[in-house]
């Protein structure tokens, strides 16, 4: 990274912090030519993808949207930040590992799915209801069932 100032490539990092969500770093960085100080902000790469939605409509991944709907199943229930977002990175690197460029919603559901799965069963029941992923009423009551079952075991 080059100095603005005095176009020097001896700059040094003196700090390091995510911000925005966690998904950027900023760093403040000094030019050790001209003292000069400033800061950068580093994005972290976003998945170029084409989700195909269930009418045929195709349109760019959009993480936001990915966040908002996960965010939204997890309302109320406790959790960390840091763990959130090693759970959007497992979701993303799954989608990545899907291979290709495009992907169906359904597809992308399923992967959502199966990593709330383990990270939330409240969150994973509405997320799949939501997604209508069970395939009729009584896997979705099978899947509840299960659930508070393991919750009355932990009593
Ligand atoms: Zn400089």
């Amino acid at each position: 990274m080059n100095c603005p100032v005095c176009n020097s490539n001896n700059t040094k990092v003196v700090d390091s912090r995510l911000s925005g969500e966690g998904f950027s770093i900023r760093r403040r960085r000094h030019c050790q030519k001209c003292k000069f100080r400033f800061s950068t902000i580093e994005e972290m790469e976003i998945l170029d993808l084409i989700v195909i939605k269930r009418d045929g409509h195709r349109e760019n991944y959009n993480r936001d949207k990915l966040i908002k709907g996960i965010v939204k199943s997890l309302e109320k229930r406790a959790y960390l930040e840091d763990d959130f977002q090693k759970l959007i990175r497992e979701i993303e690197r799954d989608l990545q590992k899907k291979g290709g460029n495009e992907i169906t919603s359904k597809q992308l559901g399923e992967i959502v799915i199966k990593r709330l799965k383990s990270f939330d069963q409240v969150a994973y029941i509405r997320y799949a209801s939501v997604y209508h992923s069970f395939k009729d009423v009584k896997t979705f009551q099978k899947e509840l069932n299960r659930l508070l079952k393991q919750k009355n075991n932990k009593k």
